[in-house]
């Protein structure tokens, strides 16, 4: 990175918004760069922070309501609370189930998409602050978390095909099972990197144990699919070799 890239990201350094990895290396930059410093100071003194859009950076348990909204205005949800997360905010690689869809705060969120007339897969990040909840952002669609709700039998998938497809006799059953999920390679390729994944809760005594103990609920680690975890597997380690 020259200085001018640097540069380039003093905008999203004053609103906050650069990653917190990000944020550390353009601090260390600046802390050893004259030039830097003296233009990010100028920056400052000329900008208007009114003009600036702030967000705060949270801590918290992390989860991620999981709805399928019918277009009949049926619903059918689940939940999962996000325990280990790539560096820079980015995937999450280990996830459980959760209880958090049968709780008030999923309602009021489910109610506010319906009075603005959506339906389809609602994927909603929340931040656990003390008592409330507070809300991040909504992806209409799932990665992992899909898998995830078919191990455990939240009836999402299946509510999206049967909808879809026009008929609703089909739709879920669902069975709450506890089937977690787990992205090994995304973890692995996180660590090659040379980031460090955040975990949401304390990280257990011995996390190599722990994962292991996921393998089983490995996305791609499956019979399906183990060409494909096999080939992940393989370039992440082809990219450790040539750093
Ligand atoms: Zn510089």
């Amino acid at each position: 990175m020259t200085c001018a890239d640097w540069q380039d990201k003093f905008t999203e350094y004053l609103e906050n918004t650069l990653p917190a990895d990000a944020r550390q290396q353009l601090d260390a930059h600046v802390a050893a760069c004259p030039d830097c410093a003296a233009d990010l100071a100028a920056f400052l003194r000329s900008e208007q922070t009114a003009d600036f859009y702030f967000e705060e950076y949270l801590t918290g348990e992390s989860y991620y309501l999981l709805h399928y909204l019918w277009q009949d205005g049926r619903v059918t949800s689940f939940s999962q609370q996000n325990l280990l997360q790539q560096a820079g905010g980015k995937s999450i690689v280990l996830a459980r189930p959760a209880q958090l869809h049968r709780q008030p705060v999923a309602e009021s969120y489910v109610r506010v998409l319906r009075q603005l007339g959506f339906w389809g897969l609602a994927m909603i990040e929340v931040i656990r602050r003390g008592d409330e909840f507070v809300f991040i952002e909504l992806n209409p669609r799932f990665w992992g978390p899909l898998q995830l709700t078919v191990d455990a039998g939240a009836g999402i998938l299946e509510a999206f095909v049967a909808d879809q497809l026009g008929r609703p006799e089909f739709g879920s059953q669902a069975r709450a099972g506890d089937a977690p999920y787990l992205w090994l390679n995304g973890l692995l390729a996180n660590r090659r990197a040379g980031k460090q994944p955040r975990w949401h809760v304390p990280p257990p005594a011995h996390p190599k144990r722990f994962l292991l103990r996921h393998l089983t609920h490995d996305i791609y680690l499956r019979r399906d699919t183990l060409g494909l975890f096999a080939h992940e597997l393989v370039s992440v380690l082809r990219t450790t070799g040539q750093s």
